[in-house]
């Protein structure tokens, strides 16, 4: 009698958050997974409430997908932000590997692009393994005084946007700085998101009004 093979250990991601669509990260309407914890601490981080590493938040990669896989049509893109997502390099690895099979199966092609606080040349000589697997990096740290008008999809003009594969050369070459960064409101489990790149102060001046207005907003992830 031989023993079955073992079932393959799950693989857990802490998660901050997941959210469809998303058309404020990237090009077309996109799927976002925002991951918790970062070690970086931009100064002016507008996402502070991913910085903690918190056991707590841990999700099977699976139900990740799973959740992908029930997405309604269109679907152009993943969008994998945090926290750092290359801080938990095992589970992306995992997650990425789970979204290349399944988005073998979709009738269009599905773009994966990464956003890191790391610079390239550290991804390429830490996390070669994980770069292969993304179409589209966005790298480097937030820089407040370098935040301006009309960085697309990026917050401040040093972080650098790479494509990687011929699908991320189709849909990430020649998409520099154009207008203003869109943002978009969501609204889940009591909390408001605010998804996409905002400008430097916008999110202060956005309390501000609401505060003029009579609604104060607690517990905001822009400071501390
Ligand atoms: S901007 Fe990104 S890399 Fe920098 S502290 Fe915030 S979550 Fe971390």
């Amino acid at each position: 009698m031989t023993d079955s093979p073992a079932a393959p250990r799950p693989v857990r991601l802490m998660l901050n958050k997941a959210h469809y669509p998303v058309t404020s990260l990237g090009p077309g309407t996109r799927a976002g997974i925002w991951t918790q914890g970062c070690t970086i601490g931009c100064a002016g981080c507008v996402s502070q409430d991913t910085w903690t590493a918190d056991p707590g938040t841990l999700v099977d990669v699976a139900a990740i997908q799973a959740w992908l896989s029930g997405l309604p049509d269109p679907l152009d893109g993943i969008t994998v932000s945090g926290g750092e997502p290359f801080q938990q390099p095992e589970a992306l690895a995992a997650l990425l590997d789970r979204v290349h099979a399944w988005r073998r199966e979709r009738p269009a092609p599905v773009d994966v692009l990464v956003y890191s606080g790391y610079s390239l040349s550290r991804l390429r000589r830490q996390h070669s393994a994980l770069l292969s697997r993304c179409d589209a990096v966005l790298t480097g740290p937030y820089v407040e005084r370098l935040n301006s008008p009309g960085l697309r999809w990026r917050g401040s003009s040093n972080q650098r946007l790479t494509a990687l594969t011929d699908l991320g050369r189709e849909r990430y070459e020649g998409t520099g700085p154009v207008g203003p960064p869109p943002m978009q409101v969501a609204m889940a489990d009591g909390r408001i998101w605010f998804i996409g790149v905002p400008g430097r102060g916008d999110m202060d001046r956005l309390s501000a009004r609401l505060r003029s207005a009579g609604i104060t907003l607690e517990e905001v992830s822009w400071r501390s």
